[in-house]
């Protein structure tokens, strides 16, 4: 199957611990590859628009938030069946629910703050990933 993207945040409750290195060793050994790395910033309006398909559910306003409360890592993972797979080797949202091994489980503080997104679908991803990046910002 051929290598296919998608689009990876590492959340601030993990920039805030000095975690990204451990959340990006295990999407490394999961086998994925980042193509595509920024440690950014996020506006009010970023993350609004960004998380906008939840915009009617009660953990809106304080997901953008806490999403603006610290700096996050926004990346391009590519490999195969990218979009799955980081799902997987990220965990149920819910860390209390997530799998042994996972992002997740190890890391997550909450069901809120827990330290990575992953696109959903194959045209998320795709949107995702132009929402962040430009084409030349991604070398695989
Ligand atoms: P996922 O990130 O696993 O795709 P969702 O798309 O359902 O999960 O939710 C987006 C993000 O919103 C979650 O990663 C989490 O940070 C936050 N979130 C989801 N559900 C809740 C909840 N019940 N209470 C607080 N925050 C939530
Ligand atoms: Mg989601």
């Amino acid at each position: 199957m051929a290598a296919t993207r998608t689009f990876s945040i590492i959340k601030p409750d993990a920039t805030r611990r000095n975690i990204t290195g451990k959340i990006i060793s295990k999407l490394e050994e999961g086998g994925l590859r980042v193509v595509a790395q920024k440690r950014i910033q996020m506006t009010e309006d970023q993350a609004k628009q960004f998380y906008a398909v939840h915009k009617e559910r009660p953990f809106y306003g304080d997901l953008v938030s806490f999403m603006t409360s610290g700096p996050v890592v926004v990346q391009v993972l590519e490999g195969e069946d990218a979009v799955a797979r980081n799902r997987e080797i990220m965990g149920a949202t819910n860390p209390a629910d997530a799998a042994d091994g996972t992002i997740r489980k190890e890391f997550a503080e909450s069901i809120e703050a827990n330290s990575v997104h992953g696109s959903d679908a194959a045209e998320t991803a795709k949107e995702e990933i132009a929402f962040f990046f430009t084409e030349d910002e991604i070398v695989g």
